[in-house]
């Protein structure tokens, strides 16, 4: 992206405190800044500069004041399937396998459609952009979909096409979804907030023979792979007993695993996988409060960190969170490690920040350019109020954000220097209109329950 020249600035942001996170700081941006001012041009980020030579070097720009408001990156939330947002705690309390085969899977044979993805992804962006999230990954049917609301409701997007082997509501076969995603290849080019991904399934619902097809076609298309991996010990010993080798180690025999390869959950993984994955470049994407409710198991976060592998977090879909918080999963995540790792330095609170931010960067584009607070960088931003009684005194702020409530603290979000959340309250969106649409689908989803209830 050329840099913008400073005649392109149209808003000056004064907040009380600001969290750059810029990684080319002596600090890593992880130190509060007062008396700072943000310049916005356009989409990007112009100057960071002192408020008192803001006013003079941009007199013509009426400042934004943020007070008692900290400014930070928006979050990045890098792993959700947004349509399942309308199954939301609709088969709790149940392991994986089961939550999946007798649950999810039935429900969504009878139901996912476009209009479904449709409803489901407006009620999931509403969710996040109100929660302070700029940029959210998806895999789920219907991407061309998600990509449209995304695009309508104006939130980066990481869309990861659904591959899977076996007939879904969006692809007969795997070479009908591949076909699928070169198109959607050709129509996402010129669509700045939308970048598109592979999203094989799991290595237990995509054999080699599609996996094949993926890496040769990537070749050509470059994109991320997202792809769920050693989510359960279940998953790993299965494959052990029938393939005669971990998941893991196919991926690599296949030539999957590189910087492009994003691995999610991982909750199984022997200390020589820990330096491969280190190896290849591949990122991890930790969802710790799905793994917690289906019982699925730890990932060993410290461990990946130490060996310089870079991690990110995400939400995972709400049918299995129930919510699409960040600050709530980065508290989980930094509490996780502690008790996996019993260790109570492991994983700190600046960390835990710098994944749902910086790394979450780079889970979009290999030249990274959200996630930090930096000139020429996009203006993706929200801001927290932090005038409530549960913030002070404010000691330590990166402490606050990760082990304080903070979802409830969002004040502004902007994304490409757009204004989507003011004082709390979204932009262009009614939420009435998305309750009723919400209400509607449980009436449809409980009426078809009781009625294959009545049959059995
Ligand atoms: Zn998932």
């Amino acid at each position: 992206m050329p840099e913008p020249s400073t005649s392109q600035a149209d808003q000056l942001l004064f907040p009380q405190w600001l969290l750059t996170l810029d990684t080319q700081a002596p600090d890593q941006g992880l130190e509060p800044l007062e008396g700072q001012a943000v310049v916005l041009a356009g989409s990007q980020i112009l100057d960071i500069l002192p408020q008192t030579q803001a006013r003079v070097a941009y007199p013509h720009l009426q400042p934004q004041i943020l007070d008692q408001q900290l400014l930070l990156p928006g979050l990045h939330n890098l792993h959700g399937h947004a349509g399942m947002t309308l199954f939301r705690g609709m088969a709790d309390d149940l392991p994986l396998m089961t939550w999946l085969e007798e649950h999810i899977w039935p429900a969504e044979g009878q139901h996912v459609s476009e209009a479904f993805v449709r409803d489901g992804t407006r009620l999931a962006i509403a969710e996040m952009l109100l929660n302070g999230t700029s940029c959210f990954s998806d895999m789920y049917f219907f991407p061309e979909v998600v990509a449209e609301v995304a695009e309508e409701l104006g939130i980066r997007a990481l869309i990861c096409a659904p591959i899977i082997d076996f007939p879904n509501p969006w692809s007969a076969n795997p070479d009908e979804a591949l076909d699928k995603t070169r198109q959607l290849h050709q129509q996402l080019q010129d669509k700045p907030l939308i970048h598109l991904a592979f999203g094989p399934h799991a290595p237990y619902t995509v054999g080699d023979e599609t996996l094949n097809k993926i890496r040769e076609l990537n070749q050509k298309l470059g994109l991320k792979v997202q792809m769920h991996v050693h989510e359960t010990a279940f998953e790993v010993e299965d494959a052990e007993n029938h393939q005669g080798k971990r998941p893991l180690a196919r991926l690599d025999e296949l030539g999957l695993l590189d910087s492009n390869f994003q691995a999610v959950h991982l909750t199984q993984a022997t200390a020589e996988e820990i330096q491969l994955l280190a190896q290849r470049g591949v990122q991890v994407i930790h969802c710790p409060q799905s793994n917690l409710k289906l019982a699925s198991g730890f990932c060993p976060v410290e461990a990946l960190r130490q060996a310089g592998v870079s991690l990110c977090l995400g939400t995972d879909g709400a049918a299995s969170n129930n919510d699409l918080d960040l600050w709530a999963e980065m508290q989980t995540a930094a509490l996780l490690a502690k008790a996996v790792h019993q260790d109570a330095a492991a994983l700190p609170a600046t960390a835990a920040l710098q994944l749902a931010t910086v790394e979450g960067g780079k889970a979009l584009a290999q030249e990274a350019y959200t996630g930090q607070l930096r000139r020429g960088f996009a203006a993706d931003l929200c801001s927290l109020k932090l005038d409530t009684p549960d913030c002070w005194p404010l000691h330590q702020i990166s402490s606050q954000l990760v082990y304080g409530r903070m979802g409830d603290k969002v004040h502004h979000v902007w994304v490409t220097g757009q204004q989507r959340v003011t004082a709390g309250q979204l932009q262009g969106m009614d939420l009435k209109t998305l309750q009723d649409q919400a209400a509607s689908w449980r009436q449809r989803l409980q009426d078809s329950f009781q009625s294959q209830d009545a049959k059995a």
